[in-house]
């Protein structure tokens, strides 16, 4: 068996690995790069589209099933392997995805027009998306074994992360390798904890907080209410950029066990701008039998998270628009998580200039994006072609994180100790150099792979 490291070796996004044996071929997940790294997309793939034989897909996050349409576009004939639950949230992902890449298109054609140069084509498109759907075709639960050819199969295991995000063992014969995928944080709502690794005698893994400490949810919990009450009992609105996937779903939970408790002020309406998260939202509730006991007992329940009177769920642009002109007590979640296109940049721009709004911002925000921006403190940002002042307070909660930090990660991967080799991807340079660091005294060898290195395994 041969791995290349692509993608994710040194960067936070483009999760994707090459592993070859005999005439098989196969890729670990086929992400797209954001933020800093967005050019990276257009470059060529360092393999042949038409040869690769299966994507088997981690989880539904951009970054790892973002470039299958344009694999599908450039000749892929094969499958893509993922849990159901995945599969069914990568379809809104994508499709999402693909109506962003052609409005910017749009945007950069008119430009491209009084230049007097050709139009720019989308990364991907709709039409892509489709035909690239009808290639998720085989979705095993977790535990179950799927044999590839040349002896290799592969099965999933619970990675804690997201709605049915997994973690991948690849068995062949004579070896055994294990690829975290993104491993998630203990102890959160609705999702199960990450599996212990199985196993193995090669480790892939991400270290995406490999240099930092979160917060419990628990002492998060806490952060955001009292955040939440100071702005709404101020007569301002709260912001939340959130990613549609689980952050959303978590960010409902919390505000519907605050609405439940009596913890917000009367007459707070709970606003849901985003199709794209109503949309994940929907798959959520037909996979609710995957969630945690507790997540399974409070959904069973007709007033539960997703429903319940204080919460309204906005459709229409209409609806969205006349948000902008409505008076305080509103908590608007919305997206792009990183407030990089989406409602949520509408609303940026006619709420962070008043000092009685609050912007809550509860995930990662990668380098080179308007939310990181924000974060760091910006005065003032340009938003739409337009500068606007920060007069908002700002919050970062990150104890939302679905990703496994420091101490955890070195527990996981320290139990799991394989025997001939462990590799550290997907993550900024200084949080693999830092995790490698904490590996070291614990008597494991890492190697933090550059892109395109291979390995004999
Ligand atoms: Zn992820």
């Amino acid at each position: 068996m041969k791995i290349t490291f692509w993608g994710a070796a040194k960067t936070v996004t483009g999760s994707c690995h090459l592993l070859e044996h005999g005439s098989l071929r196969f890729l670990l997940d086929c992400g797209l790069f954001q933020g800093h790294d967005e050019a990276r997309n257009r470059q060529d793939f360092p393999f042949d589209p038409e040869g690769i034989d299966y994507v088997v897909l981690s989880h539904a996050h951009l970054d790892h099933c973002g470039m299958i349409p344009r694999l599908v576009r450039e000749g892929f004939r094969g499958q893509v392997i993922s849990t159901p639950p995945t599969a069914a949230i990568a379809k809104h992902i994508l499709l999402d995805a693909a109506h962003l890449q052609e409005e910017e298109a749009e945007r950069h054609a008119r430009r491209a027009a009084r230049r007097g140069e050709p139009p720019p084509a989308p990364l991907f498109d709709v039409g892509d998306v489709l035909e690239a759907l009808d290639h998720f075709s085989l979705r095993p639960g977790y535990g179950e074994w799927v044999s590839l050819g040349e002896g290799v199969r592969i099965r999933f295991h619970d990675a804690g992360h997201v709605l049915g995000s997994a973690m991948v063992e690849v068995s062949w014969d004579g070896g055994s390798l294990v690829f975290s995928g993104d491993l998630g944080s203990r102890g959160r709502p609705i999702v199960r904890d990450p599996e212990p690794a199985p196993k193995a005698d090669y480790l892939l893994c991400e270290g995406t907080y490999g240099d930092r400490p979160h917060k419990s949810f628990q002492e998060s919990f806490v952060e955001f209410r009292d955040a939440v009450r100071e702005v709404l009992q101020g007569g301002g609105n709260v912001l939340i950029p959130s990613f549609a996937l689980e952050r959303t779903q978590e960010v409902l939970y919390v505000l519907f066990l605050l609405w439940r408790e009596g913890d917000l002020p009367k007459r707070t309406e709970i606003v849901l701008d985003s199709p794209l998260a109503s949309a994940t939202t929907r798959v959520f509730r037909r996979y609710a039998d995957w969630f945690d006991e507790e997540g399974r007992k409070l959904f069973r329940e007709p007033v539960n998270p997703f429903s319940f009177p204080a919460l309204r769920i906005v459709r229409s642009v209409e609806e969205s628009k006349a948000l902008n002109h409505a008076g305080g007590g509103h908590v608007i979640i919305a997206g792009s998580g990183m407030c990089t296109g989406g409602r949520i940049v509408h609303h940026l721009r006619h709420q962070i200039w008043k000092e009685e709004n609050g912007v809550v911002f509860v995930g990662y925000q990668a380098r080179g994006t308007l939310g990181r921006e924000i974060v760091e403190g910006a005065k003032k940002v340009r938003i739409l072609g337009e500068e606007v002042a920060v007069r908002a307070r700002i919050w970062t909660i990150n104890g939302f994180s679905a990703h496994a930090d420091r101490e955890e990660l070195l527990g996981w991967i320290s139990a799991a100790s394989p025997s001939k080799g462990l590799f550290l991807v997907h993550g900024e340079e200084r949080a693999l150099e830092s995790l490698a660091g904490g590996l070291k005294a614990k008597g494991l060898s890492p190697v933090i792979p550059d892109p395109g290195d291979s390995v004999a395994l």
